[in-house]
């Protein structure tokens, strides 16, 4: 069993979920123990009103004032995202301890998975692990649905990127 595939195919799950919401086409879930503690999607909110709403870092608001929230949890976690994190949800998890990162399709534009040598010493010790490339297409194909969806949505006129 590959356990990185089968939980990608429920962050793939959220992430259609995302299409059909008017978002992004992210999704992705949070794993501890090999059971799934929460599920997010990027939503039209994160288009629209709030740019730091991510599907990874909503996984964590989640668990937050749950018994799961604490150090020793957060560093055996895993979080599976359908493309690479970003500096804002990367920065999160790493401050957090986050043990593992797994993402689908690499992201050239936006995704920030750094190598050790421009991460602040105080951090590196502590980094999460991260695993890219899984089931890859699958998860470029949902994202690129969305950019045709953004593209007539949010690029008519206006300068987006
Ligand atoms: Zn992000």
């Amino acid at each position: 069993m590959d356990y990185h595939e089968l939980f990608m195919r429920e962050a793939l799950t959220e992430a259609e979920r995302s299409l059909e919401d008017g978002g992004y086409g992210i999704g992705a879930v949070l794993v501890l123990d090999r059971d799934i503690i929460s599920r997010a999607r990027g939503s039209a909110t994160y288009l629209t009103k709030d740019p730091t709403e991510h599907a990874e870092t909503q996984l964590i608001d989640m668990i937050k004032g749950t018994e799961l929230y604490t150090p020793d949890h957060l560093r055996k976690m895993t979080v599976y995202t359908t493309v690479e994190a970003c500096i804002m949800c990367y920065s999160t998890l790493l401050i957090l301890k986050l043990g593992t990162i797994v993402y689908g399709a690499r992201d050239d534009q936006g995704g920030f998975t750094p190598a050790p040598d421009i991460i602040p010493p105080i951090f590196r010790a502590t980094m999460p692990k991260v695993i890219g490339g899984v089931l890859e297409k699958e998860c470029l194909n949902v994202f690129l649905k969305n950019r045709e969806e953004m593209d007539r949505k949010y690029l008519n006129g206006k300068l987006f990127f």
